[in-house]
């Protein structure tokens, strides 16, 4: 945990975007406390930070002894955040089921801003420059043409799932987790855009990065 928290408050404070990506198993990685306490750290941090709160599916590899996880943990977990004053959660891995919590909303006025069904995303109403269309603030997150949304068609969300199984050697850096030289010297060789931080895991990647045969 501790490892955890150090990479984030070293990422955001280099002014990297950073995104929080859990995966809740029951029973393993679902401990009420721990979660209440991750949310208020990362409210300390930034209230803008996305935190996608995933679902598990016993058919990983881990599965002896696991339920699925149900909306209803998930929501558990959106409800911690939004008390810490979260304002972006992604309750994932279960499209159609969550609701409004599927789609971005911007934090000065709840108008939704991208509508998603799973990875598909199905209406993007921001601009290339990352403004709210309804009250024109600026809304939180890497935008822009090369970022692979702003276009219309394509969403953070659904870039930063689909880099998630993609290892770029130069800037996946998942050996690395603890802050250190290693690391230092990782990110700025190769400065990247987006974090994502697991519990176990750090990825970065730059946004003009594409996986092998992605359409991005
Ligand atoms: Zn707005």
């Amino acid at each position: 945990m501790e490892n955890v928290t150090d990479t984030i408050k070293m990422l955001k404070e280099r002014g990297f975007w950073v995104e929080i990506v859990t995966l809740v198993v029951p029973g393993f990685s679902d401990d009420a406390d721990d979660l209440r306490r991750m949310a208020d750290f990362l409210v300390s941090v930034d209230p803008l930070m996305p935190w996608h709160m995933t679902a598990f599916h016993p058919d990983y590899k881990m599965t002896e002894g696991y339920r699925r996880t149900t909306v209803d943990d998930l929501m558990k977990i959106v409800e911690y955040g939004k008390a810490a004053g979260l304002k972006y959660m992604y309750p994932g891995n279960l499209p159609g089921q969550v609701g409004e919590w599927e789609n971005t909303r911007c934090h000065h006025c709840n108008a939704t801003v991208i509508r998603r069904y799973g990875f598909l995303v199905q209406q993007s109403r921001v601009g290339v420059d990352g403004k709210c269309p309804d009250c024109d603030n600026q809304l939180p997150g890497v935008w822009g043409k090369s970022s692979g949304h702003g276009d219309g068609s394509r969403s953070a969300n659904a870039v930063i799932r689909e880099n998630l199984n993609y290892h770029s050697p130069a800037l996946s850096s998942t050996r690395s987790l603890e802050p250190g030289p290693a690391l230092n010297n990782l990110l700025t060789s190769h400065p990247p855009q987006t974090c994502l931080m697991s519990q176990r895991h750090l990825r970065c990647f730059r946004n003009d990065d594409k996986p092998p045969g992605a359409n991005l």
